[in-house]
């Protein structure tokens, strides 16, 4: 039966809120940042929360359902987040990552406000044909209270939404605005053919790879970790093989890591030597499961996989994973949160005091809202990036290929003529962008951990987006 109850704004959830989590690192963080304390207060707290019912027709019965729109802080503009469509979701949840997309945002300099919302929904419970009419219809509600907008509020993919969802929500922002000239930039993260832009699919995975390369090039933050080199040849455990798990760890096999554990809500896989991810999700796709994939130890424990040996442990699935119980047994000497909140503050103490160094989520995942940034410039720009560029590129490279060959009387080697005159494109200028963002973006981190004497990088990150969001108050004359 659907899940049409009226969201899960009463109901319990099990595992600590994420808005505690959140204010209790905001606290830590706040001590290092130079602001008036009322200033700071007003930071932290959600600014704009909308919680709304509505009903549709599903199966011939009317449900109601709970949809949220949260806007954290809109000290710059549009706000920016995702859309879930989760069974528990409730106003807490959504104010709490609102707030942590500000301050993501912020430490990725992604010029948005925070932003966050969904339906309490189970949408595996419902058809695609059902699913497109609750999702228009919540739109139709942000658009009614101005929630929506190219300048306002840009939604964009989060857990159980993707590309058809953000069609869908384009769609009728649409048809609501139709003389909008700028109407495509209202959501992100939708399918290429209707604005969206090559790489936002695989951005978070591919922005938490580069994450990762670039904690190899700096040996001091991985000092107490006994890590060094490169990936090649860690050993790597990754839970989830969604949207952001499944693109990482490919990825990262291609990068030479050994993907050793996966975990899913239905059970973990464990095969030392190391799984081949495409194989997997062949298997997955195959059989509904990773469940029994063949030279691997199945685990019935969808969290059995945190506890495994390895040297990175990515936990790329839901909120509240390493809790106080678990904590104690994580092996791994490095943790990379590709998911939102997925350790809980007690966790997140106790294995800080075991020494193990977390890159956080409010930085780590960055990369999926940094390529919804350039969808959304590419939208008001409304031309593809590299479009007017492409031929002079290939023109110059052209000239210097002769050049070379005119000054050495040699002849330019074939495979490397054919690399360098293909000239960039999208989805190159995508990546480029990505990784030096993601790269600067730990610099940042790391320099604030050696300014103020900060010795986990989730305080730190949040220093960092906080001096940012300060400087934008004070700046902007918003605060007095
Ligand atoms: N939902 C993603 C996040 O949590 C992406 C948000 C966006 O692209 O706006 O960061």
């Amino acid at each position: 039966m659907p899940n049409g109850r009226r969201g899960g704004s009463g109901s319990r959830k099990h595992g600590p809120s994420m808005l505690e989590g959140f204010n209790t690192t905001f606290a830590r963080a706040a001590r290092y940042v130079k602001a008036p304390p009322d200033l700071l207060e007003n930071i932290r707290v959600c600014h704009h929360l909308y919680a709304f019912q509505f009903p549709v027709r599903i199966r011939g019965k009317v449900q109601l359902f709970q949809g949220f729109r949260a806007q954290h802080s809109q000290h710059r503009l549009p706000t920016k987040g995702g859309i879930r469509f989760a069974p528990q979701l409730d106003a807490d949840e959504v104010a709490a990552l609102a707030a942590i997309m500000t301050l993501k945002c912020a430490i990725v300099d992604v010029p948005f406000g925070g932003a966050k919302g969904g339906i309490a929904l189970d949408p595996r419970a419902y058809e695609a044909e059902e699913l497109e009419r609750i999702t228009r219809r919540y739109t139709a509600e942000l658009v009614r209270k101005n929630f929506i907008g190219p300048g306002v509020d840009v939604p964009a993919p989060d857990l159980g939404t993707g590309e058809r969802e953000m069609a869908w929500i384009a769609d009728t922002y649409n048809m609501l605005h139709p003389t909008g000239i700028d109407n495509m930039a209202c959501v992100t993260g939708k399918p290429v053919t209707l604005g969206g832009i090559r790489g936002r699919r695989e951005a978070t995975g591919r922005g938490v790879l580069y994450v990762l390369q670039e904690c190899f090039r700096h040996p001091e933050l991985l000092q107490s970790t006994g890590l060094s080199g490169d990936l090649e040849g860690k050993r790597l455990v990754v839970q989830g093989l969604g949207n952001v798990g499944s693109h990482f760890a490919r990825f990262a096999q291609q990068a030479g890591a050994r993907i050793v554990g996966i975990g899913e809500s239905d059970g973990s896989l464990y095969a030392p030597e190391g799984l081949n991810v495409d194989n997997v999700l062949a298997w997955r796709a195959h059989t509904g499961s990773i469940r029994g994939f063949p030279d691997a130890t199945t685990f019935d424990s969808p969290g059995a996989c945190l506890e495994l040996d390895c040297d990175i442990l990515v936990p790329a699935a839901v909120e509240n994973q390493l809790t106080a119980a678990n904590a104690p047994r994580i092996k791994a000497p490095l943790i990379v949160e590709a998911a939102n909140s997925p350790t809980t503050p007690e966790a997140d103490l106790i294995l800080r005091r075991r020494g193990k160094v977390i890159i956080p989520d409010v930085f780590a995942n960055a990369g999926g809202v940094t390529v919804s940034y350039f969808e959304w410039v590419k939208n008001l720009s409304h031309m593809r990036f590299g479009r007017m560029a492409k031929r002079v590129g290939i023109q110059t490279q052209r000239r210097l290929i002769a050049g070379i060959e005119a000054l050495t009387g040699g002849t330019f080697p074939a495979a490397l003529r054919e690399e360098v005159l293909h000239g960039i494109d999208e989805l190159e200028l995508v990546n480029s962008g990505l990784e030096e963002t993601m790269s600067q973006g730990l610099q940042q981190i790391l320099a604030t951990m050696e300014r103020h004497g900060i010795e986990d990088m989730r305080t730190a990150a949040f220093v960092c987006g906080l001096q940012k969001v300060v400087v934008a108050y004070e700046q902007l004359g918003i605060w007095p």
